[in-house]
């Protein structure tokens, strides 16, 4: 039987998950869909062919015609939305962040384990990537022996003008907050932030590129550069450096062209593509999860932690100086 999925946001990635679910994955149909931009919602209505609009989100998560609800409206809504959820004992997929400060994120986990059993996903799909799986066994095998230090690059082309100093922290460097405290298996205990000489083609309200310093509980040393107008196209990079050798991040493949005196390959300007196969992965275990009746994907508590991070991160982006993050102990509920 087909779970049936209730989306708010039909914007760019709720648009993508839902032609994923209906059109590339198993066990799901898109049945619903809000937006509180109307023309988005008839817009997508009409092109799935498979899903009626409903003008009230709550009406929408409520509905007995819904097995599961998909967030992928703007971060902000997320909370509420994640708490109706859960309020009427329903499977949700949220796109990261799981809310946009830790206290909310709070308050979502307290609803979780009180209702007793997880339902919340959350949608952090580096974790799905082929190569970053490949990276985690080597780390997990003892292959390079003790971690020791990492670097990791995050690279776009442009962003638009809306995009500004802490939306590269809290849109997207939050996904190395996560996929490095995954990698490691081990918590943050101090962040520092350091603004680099900023690009020409930068606007007034973001600073770019910077770069951020990270320790962990057990002396791991992180830099992770992030850089939002390199203008060569999108560029993830991470590389592991252990006692005994050295793991890095496979590049994505491209055909390597020779012609005219030079050897190059394509590097892709979109992210979408980059990670496309993750999503299809992460959205088909949620569906696979919501069958089962069993959530595996990064849960509330992941999303708590990058939340977590992310406030003390952009906290040392506006001080400068090294801030430390507050001790956390996983509840028994999300080990
Ligand atoms: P988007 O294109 O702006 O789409 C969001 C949609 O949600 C818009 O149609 C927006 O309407 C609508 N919306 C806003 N407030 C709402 C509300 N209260 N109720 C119902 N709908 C509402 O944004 P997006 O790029 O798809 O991003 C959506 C989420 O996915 C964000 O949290 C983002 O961080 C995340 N995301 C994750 C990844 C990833 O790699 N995992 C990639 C991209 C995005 P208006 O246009 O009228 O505001």
């Amino acid at each position: 039987m087909n779970i049936k999925i209730g989306l708010i946001g039909a914007g760019m990635i709720g648009s993508d998950h839902a032609f994923r679910i209906n059109d590339s994955l198993k066990g799901g149909i898109v049945k619903a869909i809000n937006d509180i931009n109307k023309e988005n919602a008839k817009r997508l209505s009409k092109e799935l062919g498979s899903a009626k609009v409903f003008e009230d989100p709550h009406e929408l998560i409520n509905s007995p015609e819904i097995n599961a609800v998909l967030v992928c409206s703007t971060g902000p809504t997320h909370e509420e939305f994640v708490l109706a959820s859960i309020a009427a004992g329903k499977y949700v997929f949220c796109e990261k962040p799981l809310a946009t400060s830790a206290i909310a994120c709070k308050k979502i986990i307290e609803a979780e384990m009180k209702f007793g059993k997880r339902l919340v996903q959350v949608g952090f799909m580096r974790r799905y990537d082929s190569g970053y799986q490949k990276l985690k066994k080597a780390i997990d095998d003892y292959k390079i022996g003790d971690v020791l230090i990492m670097h990791c690059v995050h690279r776009n082309s442009s962003v638009p003008e809306s995009y500004v100093t802490e939306m590269a922290v809290s849109d997207s460097l939050v996904h190395e907050l996560d996929a490095v405290r995954w990698l490691l298996k081990e918590d943050y205990v101090s962040a520092q932030m350091i603004l680099a000489k900023k690009t020409k083609y930068s606007h007034e309200k973001l600073h770019d590129p910077q770069i951020l310093l990270l320790e962990t509980e057990s002396g791991v040393r992180i830099d992770i550069e992030f850089f939002h107008n390199c203008q060569y196209g999108y560029d993830i990079q991470c590389e592991v450096v252990g006692s005994d050798g050295i793991a890095r991040l496979p590049e994505p493949e491209s055909l390597v062209i020779r012609k005219n005196a030079k050897k190059f390959t394509k590097i892709d300007p979109d992210w979408k593509n980059r990670f496309i196969d993750a999503y299809d992965i992460e959205l088909q275990e949620f569906l696979d999860g919501v069958s089962t009746g069993n959530i595996k994907g990064p849960s509330s508590w992941d999303g708590y932690t990058a939340a977590m991070a992310s406030d003390v991160c952009i906290k040392a982006q506006k001080s400068g100086a090294i801030e430390s993050f507050s001790i956390m102990q996983t509840p028994e509920f999300y080990k």
